[in-house]
């Protein structure tokens, strides 16, 4: 999952940029409001965590801005507390949710992956291949009742494969999904987590595309 965080307040912005990773989302933080706007165009982003008084642009104006051009993503705003008029103007200017300062980064993740699922179409949390269960609220895996003992970044790239089983998805896809920017990715990083996964579910269980990545193959 990718998330782009725009956020001017330092402490605030690192917390965020740095708890995601660790719950294996990439973030893409960005603290002006104008960069943030037109960094939402060159990534596939699932979705957007906005705070309101930015430098460059307003945090609205950002949020105008995307909706007019027709980025649908899921926006999360981020306010202050009891501020009700920037809740409401958020949500009528097209956020999806918010969150008032001070907030538990539990809570923010917690959101975020439910506005991914609902935007994916997803209503109840749990992605199923054969034996395998991936519970997407809880971020947990089972196979065949047994719990997973699976990393952050082994349960992302589950997910991905399991949300789309029909489809082939690239190295350069997940890289992107499990590493934002900012963060070097050795070459063969995907390789070492795919590897790894086969050894928790089996090797069938995922396929090869040589050239073009990687899908679901036998269920477990
Ligand atoms: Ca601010």
């Amino acid at each position: 999952m990718r998330i782009l965080l725009i956020e001017d307040d330092p402490h605030i912005g690192d917390g965020i940029a740095a708890g995601l990773k660790k719950l294996g989302m990439a973030a893409d933080w960005f603290s002006d409001g104008l960069q943030g706007r037109d960094a939402a165009a060159l990534a596939p982003y699932d979705a957007a965590v906005l705070d309101l008084g930015l430098p460059g642009m307003d945090g609205m104006e950002v949020l105008r801005a995307w909706r007019q051009s027709g980025l649908s993503f899921p926006v999360l705003i981020l306010t202050a507390r009891d501020a009700l008029p920037d809740r409401l103007a958020g949500l009528n200017g097209g956020a999806d949710d918010y969150l008032c300062k001070p907030f538990a980064l539990e809570e923010l993740a917690a959101r975020l992956n439910a506005l991914v699922r609902r935007s994916q179409g997803r209503s109840d949390s749990g992605l199923t291949f054969g034996r395998l269960k991936l519970d997407t609220a809880a971020q947990t895996a089972t196979l065949g009742g047994e719990p997973l003992d699976l990393t952050a970044r082994e349960w992302r790239l589950l997910e991905m494969l399991v949300s789309k089983p029909k489809h082939i998805v690239s190295r350069a896809q997940i890289e992107d999904r499990l590493y934002g920017w900012e963060q070097e990715v050795e070459s063969n990083a995907v390789e070492v987590h795919i590897h790894n996964l086969r050894k928790k579910i089996g090797a069938s269980v995922i396929q090869t595309k040589r050239g073009l990545g990687y899908c679901l193959g036998e269920a477990p």
